[in-house]
């Protein structure tokens, strides 16, 4: 889907217009800066076309600067969109900040919308007027509180969205395939990148004003090439404040939707977080390939190896399918393995099924196990094909709804059967009377 970013300074009013174009209380908003929230991206609807809204609305505190973060989160939304809304405060005034952020989104090349908050009555309109002056076109006034505008400014943002994103959307065929190492803070991230680049350029730098464009890499990991995406997410260190975790969480995200395979990076030594799920949750969801690598392991210790099993075992209980593979950045051990890894969940990505096989496949299976009788019927599957690759997606057609259960035993022999391994896979059934 075609992504649409909101960005400006804080309190120009970014989350409640976010809340207005979901036309849902969905979006947490508050009078005080500073709210976070996980969610930042939203599945939003405007005249019957569907696209992804993402707020940057959350990421208001940092030990830097202003006018820093408000660029970075600037540059981090133009990676992640195909458009940008760029709000601001008329009843302020263009300020220096703004004028940032015009730098920025300058540069990227992206299509802006200038849109005018807080302009709550015609009267306002004149300030509205003032902002010509950023040289980003006119302004669109809106008042996000009343709803004044919001619609004729959607219809302005819907005309600068292509019909497909161009944001992780097509990726070239042939040559090396795209990786993003992902992860949340300190699991060793910068350190496997220096391992895989064989020595030490990451440049450990957060002074304002020296961002970087995301760059991406080339290197070879276990004797192939692949592509590094959005590695300078990874150079860059960042506070652990919670802005900062909600600026790694963009970067994450942004950088799983320019890979074709994602490597989640846990650390071995430390108990598994809700954090370390949720990063594997949003490769899941973007649907790319997926691959575990637990770091640290050269400060494995004999005593935790049991507990750590256990912990795997519970904590990545959804993904049994997910190849896994043991490293130390440190000294880089098994850091070469990582790529056989991705060469096996890109397979089961790009893997499709013949129909006639699938089909003989799903007679196979209900014939064997069929589907639990309920309330006297018993639902059968009459059909089924494979509608996508990248990752696989399946429909098949069944004569009643397929409990969930069975959903999953399906998977799980789907899986089995043929070799569904590192790949989040898509099920959805459509019933025939
Ligand atoms: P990032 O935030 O995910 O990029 O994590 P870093 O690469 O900055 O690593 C965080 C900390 O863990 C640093 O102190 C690293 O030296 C340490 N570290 C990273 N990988 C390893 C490893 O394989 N073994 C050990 N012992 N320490 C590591």
């Amino acid at each position: 889907l075609p992504v649409l970013a909101v960005v400006g300074r804080p309190n120009v009013g970014k989350s409640t217009l976010v809340n207005r174009v979901l036309g849902r209380r969905e979006a947490v908003v508050q009078d005080t800066p500073g709210v976070t929230r996980d969610r930042v991206r939203y599945r939003a609807e405007w005249a019957g076309r569907p696209f992804i809204l993402v707020d940057t609305g959350g990421w208001e505190h940092d030990a830097r600067g202003l006018n820093a973060r408000v660029a970075d989160q600037a540059e981090i939304a133009v990676s992640l969109a195909d458009a940008v809304i760029f709000v601001v405060d008329a009843t302020v005034g263009p300020t220096a900040t703004d004028e940032k952020v015009v730098q920025v989104l300058r540069r990227s090349g992206k299509p802006v919308l200038l849109v005018a908050n807080k302009v709550d009555s015609g009267r306002d309109e004149a300030d509205a007027a003032t902002l010509w002056s950023l040289g980003l076109g006119e302004p669109y006034p809106v008042s996000a509180l009343h709803g004044r505008g919001s619609g004729d400014m959607l219809d302005a943002a819907m005309a600068l969205l292509p019909e497909i994103s161009a944001v992780g959307g097509a990726m070239p065929a042939g040559g090396p395939h795209r990786v993003a190492l992902v992860g949340k803070p300190n699991v060793g991230k910068s350190s496997l990148l220096n391992s895989i680049l064989g020595h030490q350029r990451v440049v450990v730098d957060d002074v304002a004003g020296t961002t970087r464009d995301p760059v991406d890499e080339l290197v070879e990991v276990g004797g192939k090439p692949w592509i590094l995406v959005d590695t300078a997410g990874i150079r860059r260190r960042v506070h652990q404040t919670q802005g900062a975790d909600f600026y790694a969480s963009l970067r994450t995200q942004a950088a799983i939707e320019k890979a074709e395979v994602a490597v989640v990076i846990i650390d071995a030594s430390q108990t598994i977080t809700e954090q370390d799920i949720r990063v594997i949750q949003e490769v899941i969801d973007a649907g790319r390939a997926l691959v575990v690598a637990y770091n640290k392991w050269d400060l494995m210790d004999e005593d935790r190896r049991p507990y750590l099993e256990r912990e795997i075992e519970q904590g990545l209980v959804q993904i049994p399918w997910a190849p896994r593979v043991n490293i130390s950045a440190k000294t880089r051990w098994h850091v070469d393995r990582i790529g056989k890894h991705l060469d096996t969940a890109l397979d089961g990505w790009e893997t499709r099924v013949p129909t006639g096989r699938l089909n003989a496949f799903l007679g196979e299976l209900s014939a064997a196990t069929p589907h639990p009788v309920r309330s006297g019927k018993q639902p059968r599957i009459l059909f089924g094909t494979q509608a996508d690759t990248r990752p696989p997606r399946f429909v098949l057609f069944a004569t009643g709804f397929l409990e969930a259960g069975y959903r999953r035993f399906i998977e799980r022999r789907l899986r089995e059967e043929f070799g569904f391994v590192g790949t989040p896979i898509e099920i959805s059934v459509r019933v025939r009377e």
